[in-house]
Formats: C-alpha cells, structure tokens, sequence
C-alpha cells in the first residue's frame, strides 16, 4: 500500500475548514498532517481553536493537531485554502511561490485567465492552463480553484445542456445560511425572513459560469459566449443552495432527451473513479416537489447536484431546479474532487 499523501488546510478552524476535516476522514489518498489559521487561533489546539459546527464529533485525527500561522515554512505540498476571503491573495501566492500546489475555495484568484476554475466533470482540460501559470509567474507551486458555491450548482446542472448550445440563462438563487461562514447572517435578520442581496454573488455566477463552461485555447480560457443573469437570496435554510435556472438553447430538444443527457452525465472523475467522485454527478428526480434541501442534500455524501421540476419555459426553452450542498459540492468536497483530479493527471507529482 503506497504512502498516504500529506495535506494542510489554510482556514482549517472556519466552516469550509471544519467541512475539510470531516470530509477527509478515512480518504485513500490524503492525510491531513497540518492546519492553520489566523493568529487568534495560531499555537492552540484545534479542539481549542475550534467551535465545532457540523454534525457529529470532532475527527479525533485532527482535535490534537496545532493550529499553525498561514506560513508556507514546514506546510505539505498539497494545501486545502479555505481562508477569509480577505486575506487569501498574498497567502495563497507565498505558498504557490514557495513550491505548494494550493486547491482554493476562495474567490480572490478565481477569475485570473491563468488559473482554472475548475469543475472536474465539467471542464478537466481547463488544468492544461497550468504550465502557462507556472511559468508566467515564476511559481514553482501553482494554484487552480473550485466555483463560487452557488456557481457550482448552477454550472454542473448546465453542463449537460451545452451539447445543445446554451444562449441565454435566468438564475434564481436561495441560498442557506451556512454559505455566509460562521457566525453568518444574524437570526433576527433571517428567521421567517428572505434576504434579496449576496455581496457581489451576482456577478460571481455569471462570470463564472461563462469561464467554467468556456472552451481552453492552447494558451487561454475563452468564455462561454452565453449570457447569464442571476439574481441571488439568502432564505433560512441551513445548508443547500437551491437554483432557478431557464435556459434559452440553439437546438431544441425534447424534455425526455433533456432528462437524459442530465442522468447519463458523466465524465473523468467517473471514469478515473476519483474516490470523492458520485456515481452520478447530476441525479434527476422526477417527483413534483423535489429536490429539497433537507431531504435531498445529504445524500451522495453531499457531492451530487438534484435536478428536478424540468418543464418548458414560456419564454425561454426550459426552465428546472437545482440543488447542491453548498459546503460540501460547493466548497470543501469541490477541492477534494479537484486535488483528486490533479492527482490523477501527475500534478501533484
Ligand atoms: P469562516 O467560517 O469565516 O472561516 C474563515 C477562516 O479564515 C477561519 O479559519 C479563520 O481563522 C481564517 N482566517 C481569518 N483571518 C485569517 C488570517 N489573517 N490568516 C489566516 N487565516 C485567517 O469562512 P468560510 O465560510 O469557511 O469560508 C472560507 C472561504 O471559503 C471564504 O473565502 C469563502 O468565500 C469561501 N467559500 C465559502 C463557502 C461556504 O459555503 N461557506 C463556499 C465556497 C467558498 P480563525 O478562526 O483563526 O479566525
């Protein structure tokens, strides 16, 4: 049995960090060996440094470990970024200038033309940018990143339909509590209450969807020509982020060959057998009133997107509801999935 390979999570104390640890518990692959986070937690146990917030106990791996300044110096190669947002661009930079192979969650480098955004189903060969980064920048580690967590959602139920050539999309977001980190949204803001306003979500969806779903060029990324338009909420849902997407395409399909260009989807993850790949990344359900957040989310480890409620759309061609856990498909899982992928085409080597 070949040795497990060491990873570090830059934020590991945060809700996405707290995602990371569950999430790679018993991985094949990966071993978390080091955490850090900001100096209020530096130098104290994780157990101390932690509010835990997810279900179930602390991973006993991790509870003993010493929370670490973010500072490249004695951190694996392989590092899981999932810092406040704010301080993420010089961090994660030192650490790919010093040689790590840094999988982020934040939005800081996303949309730099020389870094993928990657979903692994969706657009593996958008890794090839890579090379490019690495020598533009002098790096001897490099960076590539997962989508916005509603992005995620949104991309990975469209990817199917760009067989079908995708012209225009209307995203209508309800997004959980859980996607503003933690403390979040204020209870007496979101109980019994809807929020029509995510700091610059709107903009992150678009942009991102046009880049994930765009074709690489030999030397560039070009961007999906469709035009997107979201509009973002924030409802008193804990986790899942549910999506109302139409979408105007250039050939016509019927909603049976809809459907099943959603089900049968799949890709390299599937066929690589990437340990945190689903089986079915996109899982149509044809009840009325699915999918739901709070029985639907859980399931597939939190790594499928449920699609559901395919019908025509007036006036655009269809219209459906996507849901995705948005900690996990959306964050922490996402970069898993992607360090999975980099694994398997001898990045991390
Ligand atoms: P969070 O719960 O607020 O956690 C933030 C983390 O950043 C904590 O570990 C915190 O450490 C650390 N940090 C703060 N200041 C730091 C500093 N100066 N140096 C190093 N670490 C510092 O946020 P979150 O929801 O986990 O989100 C983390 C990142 O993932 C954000 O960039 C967010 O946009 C992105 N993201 C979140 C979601 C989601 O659904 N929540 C989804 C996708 C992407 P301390 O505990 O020591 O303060």
């Amino acid at each position: 049995m070949q040795p497990k390979i060491e990873v570090g999570i830059l934020g590991a104390t945060g809700m996405v960090g707290q995602q990371f640890a569950k999430f790679l518990q018993g991985h094949p692959w990966f071993e978390i060996t080091w955490l850090g986070a900001s100096d209020r937690s530096a130098g104290k146990f994780y157990r101390e440094a932690t509010g835990w917030r997810l279900d179930g106990a602390m991973p006993a791996n991790v509870a003993g470990l010493r929370v670490q300044e973010c500072k490249p110096d004695d951190a694996p190669r392989l590092m899981f970024s999932s810092m406040d947002a704010s301080v993420v661009t010089d961090i994660e930079q030192a650490f790919a200038r010093a040689g790590h192979v840094v999988v982020s969650n934040s939005r800081n480098h996303r949309m730099e033309p020389d870094v993928p955004l990657l979903i692994p189903e969706v657009n593996p060969d958008h890794l090839k940018i890579i090379p490019l980064q690495q020598r533009k920048r002098g790096w001897k580690g490099q960076i590539a990143t997962n989508p916005n967590c509603s992005t995620i959602v949104l991309a990975l139920a469209l990817a199917p339909l760009k067989q079908f050539g995708i012209r225009r999309v209307i995203a209508t977001t309800m997004q959980a509590i859980s996607g503003a980190g933690y403390p979040g949204v204020a209870s007496m803001d979101i109980n019994g209450n809807v929020i029509p306003y995510i700091g610059n979500e709107e903009e992150k969806m678009e942009s991102e969807t046009q880049k994930i779903l765009g074709d690489f060029a030999g030397d560039s990324i070009i961007p999906l020509a469709a035009k997107v338009s979201a509009q973002c909420n924030r409802v008193p849902v804990v986790d899942g982020h549910m999506v109302a997407i139409s979408v105007e395409l250039e050939r016509k399909p019927e909603l049976p060959e809809m459907i099943a260009a959603m089900s049968t989807f799949s890709s390299a993850p599937q066929e690589r057998k990437l340990p945190s790949a689903p089986p079915n990344p996109i899982i149509y359900l044809p009840e009325n009133d699915r999918p739901q957040p709070r029985r639907d989310v859980e399931r597939e480890r939190g790594m499928a997107v449920f699609v559901g409620r395919l019908r025509k759309c007036p006036v655009l061609d269809f219209k459906f509801m996507a849901l995705g856990h948005n900690t996990i498909r959306g964050a922490a899982g996402a970069a898993v999935l992607n360090a999975e992928l980099m694994y398997s085409e001898g990045l991390l080597d």
